[in-house]
């Protein structure tokens, strides 16, 4: 098949060192199904993985890039035929599997699910794991049963990738939505989402009382680390908070105060080996509820050469909504 163009990480004595280079498609890891690669997208730990902020990375040489939308080139697997559009998020590609940023990937056709419907696949990696993990934080709070009649909904790190993707989802699902920010700039564009009500991430982001006023019924928490905990203490009782993220930390410094005195519940979402079946239904809850218009609105664009720029950025709080990568 021959050398196509990839990021690829390598270990050095330091750390690790990052190149755009020609990658040999000997090389790509098994796998039955083999993807043409047309777009992918930096989501936050692909910054971790790209700079090695965090040690994502645990194989080398690694092609970073957690999720891609591409065209099947060759399979074995029963499901996939050449010419099938296809979508790959989590499932350890970018970490411990050769990724996205490259114009080829060989993965499980298991990893992978048919693009859906009504998404092309620049609109699927706008949404990317980001806003299918938003995704799933609203499935688990409507598994759990609240509704927006009980309250507003809190959404944290509301201009990230995650978040913007939630606030448009749970606007959308009749909810008032108040979204934490750090970035007073971006107010306009949040309210143009669905918000409602803008809250000064300040106020969230210092250690506060284990239960605090209640104010929302539900939340979507990027952010983890003292945040969640007081995300946890302004929870309604018997409201429910969906953690997916840890923007401020791994920590998560609370009492079980909110859970024993108000029966507040914490859903953890996991977005990297989701079964399939709930894969799907997630996916195509997004071709059907999340807004084109918003979506278009939240997304930048950069070619595979650019990715290094964003990964850099999007740890340091400075990229709006979602990126798409153009590959080919
Ligand atoms: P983004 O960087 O796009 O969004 C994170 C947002 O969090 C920022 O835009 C910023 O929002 C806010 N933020 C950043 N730093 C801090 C800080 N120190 N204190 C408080 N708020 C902060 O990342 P993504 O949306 O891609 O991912 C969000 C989080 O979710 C990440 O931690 C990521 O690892 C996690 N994640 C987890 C998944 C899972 O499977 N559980 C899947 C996908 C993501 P603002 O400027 O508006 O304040």
């Amino acid at each position: 098949m021959g050398w196509f163009k990839a990021w690829v990480v390598e270990k050095t004595e330091t750390g690790q060192s990052l190149a755009f280079k020609d990658f040999d498609d000997a090389d790509l890891m098994e796998g039955d199904v083999t993807v043409r690669v047309s777009h992918s997208t930096v989501n936050y730990k692909d910054g971790l993985a790209m700079t090695g902020k965090s040690p994502v990375v645990r194989r080398f040489p690694m092609i970073p890039g957690i999720d891609f939308a591409g065209t099947v080139e060759t399979s074995d697997h029963p499901d996939y035929k050449p010419g099938d559009a296809v979508v790959l998020t989590g499932w350890g590609v970018g970490e411990t599997h050769l990724g996205a940023y490259a114009e080829r990937a060989r993965v499980k056709g298991d990893w992978l699910v048919p693009l859906p419907e009504g998404l092309s696949p620049a609109q699927a990696m706008a949404i990317g794991t980001a806003g299918y993990t938003a995704m799933l934080c609203l499935m688990a709070l409507d598994h759990h049963g609240v509704n927006p009649a009980q309250g507003p909904v809190l959404v944290t790190g509301a201009s990230g990738g995650v978040g913007s993707v939630a606030v448009a989802l749970l606007a959308r699902a009749g909810w008032h939505v108040i979204a934490s920010t750090g970035r007073d700039s971006e107010a306009d564009y949040l309210r143009n989402l669905g918000a409602a009500e803008i809250l000064d991430r300040a106020e969230l982001g210092k250690p506060g009382k284990p239960l605090a006023k209640e104010r929302w019924a539900a939340a979507v928490d990027a952010v983890g680390s003292v945040t969640l905990a007081n995300v946890l203490a302004g929870t309604k009782a018997d409201g429910a908070v969906a953690a997916c993220g840890l923007a401020q930390g791994m920590d998560l410094p609370t009492s079980v105060a909110p859970f024993i005195l108000r029966g507040v519940s914490l859903l953890g979402i996991n977005s990297v080996t989701t079964p399939q079946a709930k894969r799907r239904a997630a996916w195509g809850r997004l071709a059907r509820e999340l807004d084109h218009d918003k979506l278009a609105a939240m997304t930048q664009t950069v070619p595979l050469a650019g990715v290094d720029t964003v990964a850099q950025a999007i740890l340091e709080g400075r990229v709006r909504g979602r990126t798409v990568v153009e590959v080919a």
